[in-house]
């Protein structure tokens, strides 16, 4: 699968304007997984590890500062977060854990970047192709799983696409996938 399977061309070439000389290139292959880091680098962010900040990430112009005391999985999903803020022409953002700091207008930017965030690692097409993978590899029957196989996929694909378990049911429930089939229908 390739970038351009996952996102529109039309969203990749709106995240080639983001900063000059950037160049992410739509054929490059995903591999399984969202490689936050390399795409930042190839929109030309400049990204630095800081442990020492007071949220989990920051944007300040053309520079991500994300805190690499976390676990991996909130790092990319602080590192996605802040490319939503430059989507949305936010270059001074920080993200913080208490949304008592926010006022009204920061909590709208926050929601947005957050729900960004959780679309750009788990794009529609690759959670879809990494749960038939799972459900094929474990020899489970589509039609018929129980909330442990359930379970165990969202598991499974939250190790695979390097997401928290959390927001990757979360993601499933907004995708509505494993919604129960009521009787009769
Ligand atoms: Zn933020």
């Amino acid at each position: 699968m390739k970038l351009k399977d996952i996102y529109s061309q039309e969203f990749i070439n709106k995240l080639n304007n983001l900063n000059v000389g950037a160049n992410l290139n739509s054929d490059d292959e995903v591999n399984g997984v969202i490689d936050i880091e390399t795409i930042l680098k190839d929109l030309k962010f400049n990204f630095i590890k800081d442990n020492r900040l007071s949220g989990s990430g920051r944007i300040e112009g053309k520079s991500i500062y994300i805190d690499n005391s976390e676990i991996l999985a909130r790092q990319r999903f602080s590192m996605a977060h802040e490319l939503g803020h430059a989507m949305q022409n936010n270059r001074h953002a920080n993200r913080n854990d208490d949304s008592t700091d926010y006022n009204n207008e920061e909590r709208k930017d926050e929601v947005f970047a957050n729900t960004f965030a959780a679309q750009f690692l788990m794009p529609k097409k690759l959670v879809m192709s990494t749960i038939n993978n799972i459900i094929r590899n474990n020899n489970m029957d589509r039609s018929h799983l129980n909330d442990l196989q359930v379970q165990q996929i969202i598991k499974e694909s939250a190790i695979e696409l390097k997401v928290s378990s959390g927001g990757m049911k979360y993601r499933m429930k907004n995708l509505e996938i494993f919604v129960p089939v009521k009787n009769g229908k």
